[in-house]
């Protein structure tokens, strides 16, 4: 057995619960209706990705349903007994001013945060589905924004999630970072990549280490999972043994990867030559849960 760090022994953005998401809801028309009605609701803004902050910059500037604009109107869910949704304002420019979940995600409360990741993901499902995949028909929405259905062809389709792996691949004293070639200098983070069809999460993180690195793994330990609605991903985090150490880096996806022990970690991000991910990225919470500790410095 490897001793591998415990799940969750790191907080990972975006994974804490925030809200109810009262799914049994989204078809009732009246209800949804009468929620609409009611001032105290509460409506986050979502154009092109952005949303306006309150003054300190730091948490999502609710609306009443009155002050919001016209758009595709999307349940949220509900949070202190008060009822959320969000507004889909397609071709509206937002102001400069205004923040994205990259931008401002690690600044949000846990419910602001876990409120507008869901919106964002549904928002993005929404902009990548015009037409029916099945037959080209024409779309209308249900289901408090989670129903798409084909007004040709009667078919219904729903939201999508597609898997993806990110793990920390460590010998034991020593863990494997890699990084592309378009990154700035000094910038590295845990591999990763999207499960293939008909592949175990297991099968995954083995398969895409050995492409990217040449490296054979052996144990594989669960840690954590992270929703990423850029555009629609779910970042489940492992650790991995690795068996072989000589890596052979497939030039395409890395440009380079290398294996750093807990003192090089240390001293090179405190010098500023390594610079680890940051935000609300999962990467950050494998490296440290291996490093055991804080770590200075990120993108
Ligand atoms: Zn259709």
């Amino acid at each position: 057995m490897v001793d591998f760090p415990s799940p969750y022994s790191v907080d990972i953005a975006l994974s804490v619960r925030s809200h109810e998401r009262i799914g049994g809801r989204r078809t009732d028309a009246t209800w949804l209706a009468e929620r609409w009605a009611d001032q105290a609701t509460r409506v986050l803004v979502l154009a092109g990705g952005r949303f306006p902050l309150g003054e300190d910059g730091t948490s999502v500037k609710w609306l009443s349903p009155d002050a919001a604009p016209e758009g595709e109107r999307l349940l949220l869910g509900e949070c202190d007994g008060v009822v959320h949704f969000a507004v889909l304002s397609r071709g509206y420019r937002a102001p400069d001013d205004w923040g994205t979940l990259r931008t401002v995600g690690p600044l949000l409360s846990a419910t602001d945060a876990g409120l507008v990741v869901q919106a964002q993901a549904l928002a993005e499902w929404h902009r990548a589905h015009r037409f029916c995949p099945r037959c080209g028909g024409g779309l209308t929405v249900h289901g408090g924004g989670y129903v798409l259905r084909c007004s040709s062809c009667g078919r219904e389709h729903f939201p999508r999630t597609d898997p993806a792996v990110i793990m920390l691949v460590t010998d034991g004293d020593r863990a494997l970072l890699g990084r592309q070639a378009s990154w700035p200098p000094g910038r590295y983070s845990t591999l990763a990549g999207f499960v293939d069809p008909g592949e175990s999460l297991e099968q995954a993180v083995a398969r895409e280490v050995a492409e990217e690195v040449g490296v054979e793994i052996g144990e594989v330990s669960y840690f954590g999972n992270q929703p990423w609605p850029f555009p629609s991903s779910l970042m489940v985090g492992f650790f991995a043994h690795a068996v072989t150490t000589e890596i052979d880096v497939d030039g395409d996806e890395l440009e380079a990867a290398r294996w750093f022990t807990r003192d090089e970690l240390r001293t090179e991000a405190e010098a500023g030559t390594l610079l680890l991910p940051g935000g609300i990225s999962i990467s950050r919470s494998l490296v440290e849960a291996w490093y055991d500790g804080p770590l200075p410095g990120s993108w």
